[in-house]
């Protein structure tokens, strides 16, 4: 068999070894650099807290891969685990908590409802006049989307995938309702699948088959803030849901700090804003500052810069086949990083199997829009 994958994010990587690995002829094309499209700018979170099924399985699966990465794949992704704290500002966000912790140790995530005093011994710096309640995961955590990047090319390499930079997918071949393989800026490549895992250009890539994908980029920034107390190492990543903003430790002291504020317009992938906007990085800053006390008036913005988040009418990856012979796996918002090694185990399964076994994705197919089966993810924010 002969795999094509286009897009060379953690998505299509992941995919290239995970099916190089099961003996798959594979060609990995990238129009441009490994990780400059969304992967290179995402925060790094890992967690299994979710509201859904799926999006919890997929999280499970993928986090038993970031264990045990280094050994397995001999990149250290500089994997820490302090956890991740959601905190809830209204009474309605604190009932959330109430349904979704027992659905998830329902599940076997070890998430908890501490009140917010409590969770001062994670989070020393909470506002905790400001909470009505928290949720904690002490297994979440964090990693370098780069170095996990870099542990599945050099991976899918070594398996014997091609990956091929610099060459861009200008049309998608299809004969008698099947794909059978892409144009190129390069030449033309034959194939019995290809697998669409270009994030936000994924709805280009669908158009080429003649498929609507409803994925749409949105802008997301972060920053590098160096706060007026240091951020210990062991706080977790802090996400007030309705204040719409997050903050983790970096390196130092240092903070990541992201979130989303105000209006939502729809952004074109090749002519978005790469840099941040000072006046969102004042106002996200202000915010957390009301989130916990590490971010007095001496803070200072080291760096900053913006991504897009394919998104999705429901927050949901699409993960399906499309049409014979053409894989979907795009849409994560913002999961796209954490969830990438379930990703491509579930793409080489699709492939060669015909059905998921590692997470079960049926509720993950693009018609699930059509037939008014969305699926409601509330730990979204931002
Ligand atoms: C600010 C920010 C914070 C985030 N934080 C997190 C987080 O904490 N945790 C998490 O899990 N996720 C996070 N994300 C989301 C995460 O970055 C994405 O979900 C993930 O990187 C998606 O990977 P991908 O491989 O699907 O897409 P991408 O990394 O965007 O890769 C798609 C690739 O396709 C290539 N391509 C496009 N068109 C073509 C073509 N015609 N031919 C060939 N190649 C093509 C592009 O050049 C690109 O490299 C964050 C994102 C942002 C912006």
């Amino acid at each position: 068999m002969k795999v094509i994958i286009v897009g060379g994010g953690i998505v299509g990587c992941a995919s290239a070894y995970y099916l190089a690995d099961r003996g798959v002829n594979v060609t990995l094309l990238e129009r441009t650099s490994l990780g400059a499209g969304a992967t290179d700018r995402a925060a790094g979170g890992i967690r299994a807290q979710f509201s859904t099924e799926v999006s919890i399985r997929l999280s499970q699966a993928a986090i038993s891969v970031w264990e045990t990465f280094e050994d397995e794949f001999g990149v250290d992704i500089e994997y820490k685990r302090p956890g991740y704290l959601y905190v809830a500002r209204k009474e309605s966000t604190a009932e959330l908590f109430e349904e979704t912790v027992p659905f998830q140790n329902g599940l076997g995530v070890d998430s908890r409802i501490l009140d917010p005093e409590a969770a001062t011994e994670y989070v020393p710096g909470l506002r905790t006049e400001q909470y009505v309640a928290t949720a904690y995961c002490p297994t979440d955590g964090f990693a370098d989307p780069h170095l996990g990047l870099q542990g599945f090319s050099i991976a899918a390499n070594e398996a014997g995938a091609e990956i091929e930079t610099g060459v861009e997918v200008t049309d998608v071949r299809v004969r008698d309702g099947r794909v059978i393989g892409v144009d190129t800026t390069e030449g033309r490549y034959d194939a019995d699948v290809v697998v669409n895992a270009a994030g936000s250009w994924s709805p280009q890539i669908a158009k080429m088959a003649g498929i609507d994908l409803p994925v749409t980029p949105k802008r997301r920034q972060a920053l590098i803030v160096d706060p007026e107390s240091p951020v210990p190492d062991s706080n977790p990543l802090v996400t007030d849901l309705d204040a719409g903003c997050y903050f983790r430790p970096e390196r130092n002291g240092q903070a990541l700090v992201g979130g989303h504020l105000g209006r939502d317009p729809p952004q074109n992938p090749d002519e978005y804003e790469k840099s941040h906007n000072l006046d969102w990085a004042a106002d996200i800053v202000e915010q957390v500052a009301t989130v916990a006390d590490y971010f007095g008036p001496d803070s200072r913005l080291v760096r900053g810069w913006a991504g897009l988040y394919a998104m999705t009418p429901d927050h949901h990856p699409i993960i399906e086949e499309s049409m014979p012979g053409f894989l979907t796996a795009t849409g994560f918002s913002g999961h796209g990083f954490m969830q990438s090694p379930a990703t491509g185990q579930v793409v080489a399964e699709l492939a060669l199997d015909g059905e998921a076994t590692t997470v079960d994705v049926s509720p993950l197919t693009r018609d699930r829009f059509d037939r008014g089966e969305e699926l409601h993810e509330t730990y979204f924010s931002a």
